[in-house]
């Protein structure tokens, strides 16, 4: 007989760091086009799988000496490599035992409604800039690989379905998502990746976190966003979700000019970037990230347009180089009351954080 135990151990031999199980109707109060029990509506259990992210990934970017390893470790490695073998090996388990396993890599990008911002239809997401810029024949910010999709049946959303990862992480009891919106778990902090797999067996259910507040609301990655894309918690602009009885509650970030911040980051924190192109600020092409125009998918194209080029990518995701958010956060929780206290012999931070004169 198939039992929680099995997969929590399976999952572990084959290389997930941390396994939850949720009864899918935890997901209920989630819009159709984002409810995961669309995708298999016999379905009866959520099964979410942590991806820890190396610290040291982040390392060459808080010594501001090498950029490439996150995005294409904890990204690219994560999502395409490390995180489908698992749910592969755990997806044949299942089914070996006569349950289907409907396994879920992450797939950003390839929604009905926006990853950013949860509109439908067309409308851009990171990892499509690429294929945008560098092959869709007219560039138009207003793009998406599915955007011409339709429901199936009557009753159906239009595919391809995604639904909210770091929420159905909460339900699984993996978590808690932190003021700055990424899932924080007890083993991790902020320093993991996700994916699923829903099966129409019965198992036991693990509840969700009720431990110590994981977000210590510190303001830390309000303060060390490059963007300012965070708003402070003092503003009252946040965002309540309430799943199966868990309140939720994040910041209302400003999504598209994390978009162009994340991967750009600014003049004082990207030293790809010479600062003539910053003081030239070619056509307004950097308005947005100079702190004169406000972000919109126009400004975002525009920035993207002036400066991909001294960062090209080769992972098939957008070269992430603030790190802004998540330095702050873990080194916020690796302090005595943090969830990552004692967890390294020594903190991420041992200095101040770099910033370019210019
Ligand atoms: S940096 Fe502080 S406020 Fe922000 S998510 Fe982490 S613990 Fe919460
Ligand atoms: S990812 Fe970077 S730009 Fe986006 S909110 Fe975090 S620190 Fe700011």
């Amino acid at each position: 007989m198939l039992t929680s135990q099995m997969i929590k151990e399976a999952a572990r031999r084959a290389g997930a760091d941390a396994c939850g199980i949720a009864p899918i109707s935890r997901m209920d109060g989630a819009p159709d086009d984002m409810n995961p029990k669309f995708l298999f509506p016999e379905a009866k259990s959520m099964i979410g799988f942590i991806f820890r992210i190396p610290r040291g990934v982040q390392r060459g970017i808080e010594e501001g000496t090498q950029f490439f390893q996150y995005p294409s470790m904890a990204y690219g490695g994560i999502n395409e490599i490390f995180a489908p073998a698992v749910l592969y090996t755990v997806g044949k388990l299942i089914e070996d035992e006569g349950y289907e396993a409907f396994v879920y890599r992450n797939t950003g990008a390839r929604g009905s409604v926006s990853d950013m911002d949860g509109s439908p239809g067309s409308s851009l997401s990171p990892e499509e800039q690429i294929e945008i810029n560098e092959n869709a024949k007219m560039s138009t910010a207003h793009h998406r690989s599915v955007q011409f999709t339709r429901p199936t049946r009557s009753d159906n959303v239009a595919p391809d379905l995604q639904f909210h990862f770091r929420l159905a992480a909460v339900a699984c009891g993996l978590g808690e998502i932190g003021y700055s919106k990424m899932l924080l778990t007890p083993q991790f902090g902020p320093l993991q990746r996700l994916a699923f797999i829903f099966t129409d067996a019965e198992l036991e259910y693990d509840e969700m976190y009720n431990g110590e507040p994981l977000c210590k609301k510190c303001m830390r990655c309000v303060r060390e966003c490059p963007g300012k894309c965070i708003p402070d918690i003092k503003s009252g602009k946040t965002i309540k979700v309430n799943i199966a009885g868990k309140e939720c509650e994040w910041a209302d970030i400003d999504m598209w000019k994390c978009y162009a911040f994340y991967t750009h980051a600014g003049r004082y924190q990207n030293p790809f970037v010479p600062k003539e192109v910053w003081d030239k600020n070619e056509n307004g092409a950097l308005d947005l990230m100079e702190g004169k125009a406000e972000a919109s998918e126009v400004e975002i194209m525009k920035v993207y347009g002036a400066l991909q080029k001294y960062f090209p990518s080769w992972v098939g995701y957008n070269m992430a180089k603030c790190g802004g958010c998540i330095r702050g956060c873990v080194s916020r929780l690796e302090m005595k009351d943090g969830c990552l206290a004692g967890r390294f012999e020594a903190p991420l931070r041992t200095k101040k954080p770099w910033k370019l004169e210019r």
